[in-house]
């Protein structure tokens, strides 16, 4: 099946071959029991899982939203669709009423002592899946998991046993940022789909067409930060404050670029590490105005500047090899000065 012979009119931006392929095992009646979406964060992936999902499900097999079943996938409380997505803790969580909407399987064994850490699944999660899978009476069963590379040891092999002798009936969609990080054995039970980063043009010609009130100066800004991953894209359109830090981040950069002055990189550096969202608008900004930079140094050549083009494309691979360690658990306060003394 081709993206224009697609029947159902996904949600997403982007990566259409890919929602072509998931279609197409459905409409060709070849789904197959384990599919482990992949690719960078904020492309859709959760998304599609869910998308994916509820046309299983759909009693109509079209998103109807009017059959028995859309309803209650819509409100979270179908009892062949179960999702692990983001987790509460009791006590630990600032927000767990809202972080525990998102998923619907029992949760209460993670306030227990010693309480599960928010982005761990362990293995009483895992169970706590498969308890559900057999307390309830329907027909096809569809189980959602996001960042399964949050599972720790003991719950990939419970996970993978599962896997090996997969419940009749039932259909994995686990969807993972960090595909590496995965134990092969795990991959090779699924069917990888792998999900890219999405072009400018389909990013920026989505917002005209969801965000008109935004200015063209705002839409590009909005483009450039996002750097290819439509979900931030909509948060930032969605959000002029989030947009503010972006910008806020981005002159910053301009500033250290500027001076070498070690104190404002350790200051900058222990700021980014308070927190992985942080780090992810550090990390992504500065790609951006790494890139920006590289742009106009080949435009325009400054023959006496500190930042030569082979620095600027070193400055970009050490941001990745930064990311990478970071992903790897690497404490991120380190990896983030080494990061800016090396700027
Ligand atoms: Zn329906």
């Amino acid at each position: 099946m081709t993206a224009a012979s697609m029947q159902h009119s996904w949600s997403l931006v982007g990566n259409t071959k890919r929602l072509a392929e998931l279609e197409h095992d459905l409409t060709e009646a070849k789904l197959t029991h384990a599919y482990l979406l992949a690719g960078p964060a904020e492309v859709g992936k959760f998304t599609a899982a869910r998308e994916f999902a509820s046309l299983i499900l759909c009693e109509n097999h079209s998103v109807c939203g009017e059959c028995s079943a859309c309803r209650q996938i819509r409100s979270n409380v179908y009892s062949g669709l179960t999702v692990v997505d983001q987790l509460w803790i009791d006590g630990i969580s600032e927000d767990w009423a809202e972080i525990g909407r998102s998923s619907n399987f029992p949760q209460l064994h993670r306030s227990k002592t010693p309480k599960a850490k928010t982005d761990t699944l362990s293995i009483d999660d895992v169970r706590a899946v498969t308890t559900r899978l057999h307390s309830v009476q329907s027909d096809s069963q569809v189980v959602l998991i996001r960042g399964i590379e949050r599972l720790n040891r003991e719950a990939a092999n419970s996970l993978l046993k599962i896997l090996e002798e997969p419940p009749p009936q039932t259909i994995f969609i686990l969807t993972t940022d960090n595909l590496p990080l995965l134990p092969a054995t795990l991959v090779s039970r699924c069917r990888l789909v792998q999900f890219a980063n999405v072009g400018d043009q389909i990013i920026t010609d989505y917002l005209a067409v969801k965000f008109p009130d935004l200015s063209d100066i705002e839409r590009s800004r909005i483009v450039n930060f996002s750097l290819g991953k439509p979900g931030r894209a909509i948060r930032l359109a969605g959000d002029p404050e989030i947009l503010a830090e972006y910008a806020e981040y981005f002159r910053r950069f301009k500033e250290l670029f500027g001076k070498p002055d070690l104190d404002s990189r350790f200051q900058l550096a222990e700021q980014v590490s308070a927190s992985s969202a942080e780090l992810a608008k550090f990390l992504e900004t500065l790609t951006y105005f790494l890139r920006s930079f590289l742009l106009t140094r080949a435009r325009q050549s400054v023959p006496d500047s500190r930042y030569t083009t082979a620095k600027l494309i070193a400055l970009l691979r050490a941001t990745d090899r930064a990311r990478d360690l970071i992903d790897r658990n690497v404490n991120a306060r380190l990896v983030t000065e080494n990061l800016l003394l090396t700027v």
